[in-house]
């Protein structure tokens, strides 16, 4: 194969459990790749669903050579499914999108037209967010503010994984070995020239969200100490404002004595004290403990995911003919 043959754009969409909703769409992703122009393939990567979905990939795939989808072992988040997607990707140019028409693909288009202009990344910024609780709403803006703190690298606010990369910030993610993959982060720590495309975020088409406040804390907690270790120092603040208060209650404690010749009598001080000073150090070695984890997880060196079957690959015989 020469480098004629390989597709301009790649398409990756990560789909668990969205057989409610794939097929349209599917219908809607063809008809705008057909609109751009540009050779084209869509990698979908089943994430360990338990419904219809990878029959609907592969009734997909298997009349057009530009449809692939990957099927991964079991569940392995969406995260990881995107890094399958990014790994089996071949064109020039990437577009991640999800499954659930929450992002329109027609804004592909525009995206690509920004990438022509010089854009090595463009990523889609939610200007409204149809459909989704205020509760989710207010703390996922609360959650960028914070993590732009804490952080050293400029993760765009209000963005999600809808975005455009040219080959060479594909490449640059792909060489970031890490376990806990909060992509949109360790596509704006790659660099390159990054442009906002602001759009309005539709509601998901049908099905329900794969991300419970659980997986929402979850994928919260990744991105904080994936990408801070400002956490680690919250052990020395809490050292010297500690140390501070106990150097005022001993002032205290002296100038009674000295002043008015009072003994300050103490066991309800003392156990609120032993309270405080033993929670702020369960909190900092349970701080420690985050880091450690994850230390752990990386040494392990384990794949980041398991591909069970691939419609781009013959299958193997049925295991009653062996
Ligand atoms: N997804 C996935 N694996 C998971 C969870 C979600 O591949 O473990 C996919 C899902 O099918 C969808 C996208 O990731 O295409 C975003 O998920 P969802 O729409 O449920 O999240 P929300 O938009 O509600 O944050
Ligand atoms: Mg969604």
């Amino acid at each position: 194969m020469t480098v004629h043959d390989l597709p301009r754009l790649s398409l990756i969409v990560p789909c668990c459990n969205e057989a409610e909703v794939l097929s349209t769409t599917h219908a809607r992703l063809l008809s705008v790749l057909e609109s751009t122009g540009k050779t084209w393939e869509i990698l979908y990567i089943d994430d360990g669903s338990h419904d219809r979905t990878w029959v609907l990939i592969g009734s997909f795939a298997a009349p057009d050579p530009r449809i692939r989808g990957l099927r991964l072992s079991r569940n392995f988040g969406h995260q990881r499914a995107v890094s399958a997607g990014l790994d089996a990707a071949r064109g020039q140019v990437v577009v991640i999108i999800d499954a659930d028409l929450q992002d329109p693909p027609e804004l592909i288009p525009a995206m690509l037209d920004r990438w022509r202009q010089g854009a090595d990344v463009v990523y889609g910024q939610r200007r409204t967010r149809a459909g989704e609780t205020g509760f989710k709403i207010a703390t996922a803006r609360l959650f960028y503010r914070f993590l732009d703190r804490l952080s050293d690298v400029r993760i765009p606010l209000d963005t999600g994984d809808f975005r455009l990369m040219d080959r060479t910030v594909v490449e640059a993610v792909k060489a970031m070995p890490e376990r806990d993959r909060f992509l949109r982060g360790m596509v704006a720590w790659a660099g390159f020239a990054q442009e906002a495309l602001p759009y309005d975020r539709d509601s998901r088409a049908a099905g329900v969200t794969k991300y419970p406040l659980s997986r929402m804390i979850a994928f919260a907690a990744d991105a904080l100490f994936s990408f801070s270790v400002i956490p680690l120092r919250f052990a020395t603040w809490m050292g010297f404002a500690t140390s501070g208060l106990a150097a005022l209650l001993i002032v205290y404690a002296l100038a009674m004595r000295v002043v008015v010749n009072h003994w300050v009598e103490g066991w309800t001080l003392l156990i609120i004290a032993v309270s405080f000073f033993g929670g702020v150090q369960l909190i900092c070695l349970g701080i420690i403990g985050e880091y450690l984890g994850r230390t752990y997880h990386e040494a392990k060196r384990r794949p980041l995911y398991v591909v069970r079957a691939d419609t781009a690959q013959p299958s193997p015989s049925p295991r009653s003919e062996r």
